[in-house]
């Protein structure tokens, strides 16, 4: 199979044992982000990323992975001015006329405020949520890509364990955008079957798993059930759990 530099990273994460490609990339490029952001390149020293983080701030998950670097100082600078921006601009929101209350027909309406459309539009967004994305979908098209190019990353595709859920949807979603209408019915048919055949096999082993605790199956063999669970957890909540963590 031919290799270009930006198809590399999708053949490496369908070469490597997971039970969702996607996710192995996804994993990559979250590290990536994480990396560039708080990482030795400082980025958060450069004034135009700084006004992006400033205005963006973090979502939870990636808040999590920003502290659990080695690099505290980093994130209190980048913390900093991300609560001065807060403060600036909901001093100015709670400035506006306060909420009315609501008439008897519309009391599950949502009060109408600066206040809340501010923190509303905040909790949708993620510097490094965004940093991800850019390149994900690259990456996403770059499926499609090699699947109607190269004969060797069809079977590569076909051999795979499956996807979780939710990057199943997002194949499913964005097929009819980038493949060429002479692949597609075929790629969809295979992508139900190795989604379905896959997520059928990991929910057994879970079931043996949960039969492996009751002592009647004591002395049975594990088969594939000891990382059941995380593997379970790929398909259905689109994580990949660490072996320090199992
Ligand atoms: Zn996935
Ligand atoms: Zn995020």
């Amino acid at each position: 199979m031919k290799e270009k530099i930006y198809t590399i990273p999708i053949q490496d994460a369908f070469q490597q044992e997971s039970e969702c490609p996607v996710c192995v990339m996804y994993r990559k490029l979250e590290e990536n982000a994480i990396h560039y952001t708080i990482g030795p390149g400082a980025s958060y020293m450069e004034e135009d990323i700084r006004a992006q983080t400033d205005d963006q701030g973090f979502c939870q998950k990636h808040f999590r992975d920003l502290y659990a670097y080695p690099n505290k100082m980093g994130l209190a600078l980048m913390v900093k001015t991300h609560m001065d921006k807060t403060i600036k601009e909901l001093e100015k929101a709670t400035k506006a006329p306060l909420p009315i209350p609501n008439s008897m027909f519309r009391k599950k309406a949502k009060p109408s405020s600066p206040v809340i459309d501010y923190i509303e539009e905040q909790e949708k967004k993620c510097f490094v949520c965004g940093y991800i994305n850019q390149t994900f979908e690259s990456y996403m098209m770059t499926i499609f890509y090699l699947y109607e190019r190269e004969e060797e990353f069809r079977e590569q595709f076909a051999k795979c364990k499956g996807f979780c859920t939710s990057h199943y949807k997002k194949l499913f979603c964005l097929a009819p955008k980038y493949l060429n209408k002479k692949y597609l019915e075929a790629f969809f048919k295979e992508l139900n079957e190795i989604y379905l055949e896959n997520f059928k096999r990991v929910r057994d082993d879970v079931e043996w798993f949960i039969c492996k605790n009751d002592y009647r199956y004591k002395e049975e063999p594990w088969k594939n059930a000891k990382d059941a669970l995380p593997r379970a957890l790929t398909k259905t909540g689109s994580i990949i759990v660490s072996s320090e963590e199992e």
